[in-house]
């Protein structure tokens, strides 16, 4: 391709608003535009990025037994009201009416369109396992659009979707895709880590999210820095947290604690260590039918409520949807004074208030909790001394806690998710009734997978993990060219010719290769050249008359001199 006829809008400086070196040079070298809130458009060179990694992600899972098939974009919501996601969603769901006034929702993913494939057709255990999959768009009405395509609301994503005759299949295709989706983000150049996860919106039993460590990331995990042990923050576990060595030592007793509405002042007054202290942490409960519900959260009072796993303890008791913060105002209305709350009459305060407790706080004692009034505390509080509490695991795992596996110390690092991939059981495959039957004629519901990578994301990843302060840096596989022809002097006829030889060369053996043709200076060649980040420049120069060349590498911008043939025999090989 000649460079004077690649559509590739290159701007003097990023737009304003783009914090992440991604979003920058994606949109500053001419790969996308913004076209709306979180909607993007991707031009030619963006295109071809794609259609790399579309090309890889193919390869893999076909080699992998999937099949690649197209599903449609909107879908009747009554496909999602019958899986009962229609109400449960939340505002991510766009959802709208067609002329006749019937529902539609873009779709954000597509398990229930999958299902109605299946059921359509599948009806014995030999037509078992199916995996279908496909690349398409999605829309997901994201509540904070932001950072480019990192998080859109209209993006591209690969799903896939596998049914199984039971849990022992789906086990296997589990791992068949762990291996499938580490093998294709090896081979985009991305360094991986597959980590245990949340369900989130999708649900299922078991999930494993495929993350890469970038400051910039919107997610955190907890890595063990002695064992494998990684986990998103949202479900990691801790090992039990050792007692310090001052006990508070008093008898049960409720104490005048004027003026300390939070735990440090509590901690400060009583001399009491804020380990010793239970923090109660309060939310309104969002549930489906659309009401609400107080849920009162107890930690120690140096942990913190980790918000997915609260949700989940939740979920385990009520349809809930999402939490919510409460202030301080709306608790008084319910007898409730921030920094005095404690679970001793809070059933009576408050009866259908969900309680929970922190699991590192089973049978402890010698706690310090507020007295539901204002300016009390109880000391001296034995928790074994309740019954009926409702322990779960809702306390977030810090760094410098100990690992559950090995007690090992636990590191926090920032990860972008690119991949997600989950056991749904027969979640779907239950609510939307689509059964086969099995060797004995007996009619059962599919186990079912669900796959997922963010595909567009993956441009905004590749380049967080390897773009510099030039530009765009994409992996060998990645990149929109593989070489850009630069000829030093376009004035300089012997050198256009010698270029043009070549570009034609190159062409002939089948090297994406772009020829500079542009009557721009040689400086501003390599400023874009750095920019958009192909993966390597051949330039052109003086010493080209004497037949050599000066190869610069993107990735580091190493050079090398090389002649013709060199040249030739190197993109041959690469
Ligand atoms: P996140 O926690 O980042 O919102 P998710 O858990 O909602 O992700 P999944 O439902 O598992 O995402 O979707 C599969 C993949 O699609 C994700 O791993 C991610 O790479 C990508 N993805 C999800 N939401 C977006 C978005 N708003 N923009 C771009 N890519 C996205
Ligand atoms: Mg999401």
């Amino acid at each position: 391709m000649r460079y004077s006829k690649l559509f590739a809008p290159t701007l003097k400086e990023p737009p304003k608003d783009a914090v992440l070196k991604s979003h920058q040079f994606l949109v500053q070298a001419g790969y996308i535009q913004q076209i709306g809130s979180g909607v993007y458009s991707f031009l030619p060179l963006a295109q071809r990025v794609l259609k790399k990694i579309l090309n890889v992600i193919d390869e893999v899972m076909q080699a992998h037994g999937a099949q690649s098939c197209l599903f449609n974009f909107v879908t009747p919501a009554t496909l999602w009201q019958e899986s009962g996601r229609f109400g449960k969603y939340g505002k991510e769901l766009l959802a709208f009416k067609d002329r006749k006034d019937n529902d539609f929702v873009l779709g954000p993913t597509h398990e229930e369109v999958a299902v109605e494939i299946a059921k359509a057709h599948i009806k014995s255990y030999k037509q078992l396992p199916l995996h279908l999959y496909q690349i398409h768009t999605k829309f997901r009405d994201e509540i904070r659009p932001r950072f480019g395509l990192m998080r859109a609301r209209e993006f591209i994503m690969k799903d896939g979707y596998s049914f199984h005759i039971d849990s022992a299949d789906l086990d296997r295709e589990f791992l068949n895709m762990q291996a499938a989706y580490n093998e294709i983000f090896e081979c985009l150049g991305l360094k991986v880590r597959a980590v245990e996860a949340d369900s989130g919106a999708i649900g299922g039993s078991k999930s494993r999210e495929f993350v890469l460590l970038a400051p910039c990331g919107e997610d955190t995990l907890v890595a063990c820095a002695s064992c494998a042990y990684v986990a998103n923050v949202e479900v990691a576990k801790r090992a039990k947290r050792a007692e310090p060595d001052n006990v508070p030592q008093a008898a049960f007793a409720k104490f005048p604690t004027p003026n300390t509405p939070n735990i440090e002042a509590v901690s400060a007054y009583l001399k009491v260590e804020p380990f010793f202290i239970l923090k109660a942490v309060v939310k309104k409960v969002l549930l489906e039918n659309n009401e609400s519900q107080l849920a009162v959260f107890f930690v120690r009072g140096d942990d913190s409520l980790e918000e997915t796993k609260a949700l989940n303890a939740c979920k385990s008791q009520v349809p809930a949807l999402s939490l919510e913060d409460i202030e301080g105002a709306e608790l008084k209305k319910y007898g409730l004074f921030a920094g005095y709350i404690g679970p001793y009459g809070l059933k009576h305060l408050v009866p259908n208030a969900l309680v929970f407790f922190d699991t590192d706080l089973s049978e402890a004692d010698s706690l310090v909790c507020g007295a539901n009034e204002e300016g009390a505390h109880f000391v001296g509080v034995d928790l074994s001394s309740f019954s009926g509490l409702d322990y779960k695991d809702i306390a977030t795992a810090k760094a410098g806690q100990a690992c559950a596996e090995c007690g090992g110390v636990l590191e926090h690092h920032k990860s972008i998710e690119v991949g997600h991939i989950f056991k749904l059981g027969d979640k779907y495959s239950k609510s939307l009734g689509a059964q086969f039957l099995d060797q004995e004629g007996r009619a059962c519901c599919f186990e079912m997978g669900c796959y997922g990578i963010g595909v567009s994301r993956l441009l905004a990843a590749i380049l967080e993990q390897n773009a510099d302060e030039r530009g765009c840096v994409w992996s060998e596989t990645t990149a929109p060219f593989k070489v850009v022809l630069v000829v030093a002097n376009t004035k300089d006829n012997a050198l256009n010719a010698l270029g043009e030889e070549l570009y034609t060369a190159l062409l002939d053996a089948n090297v994406e290769v772009l020829l500079d043709d542009r009557a721009e200076r040689f400086g501003a060649k390599m400023a874009d050249f750095e920019l958009i980040g192909c993966s390597y420049a051949l330039i052109v120069g003086n010493k080209a008359k004497e037949g050599v060349f000066e190869l610069v590498k993107r990735q580091g911008l190493s050079k090398l001199e090389m002649t013709k043939q060199e040249v030739l025999d190197f993109f041959k090989g690469a």
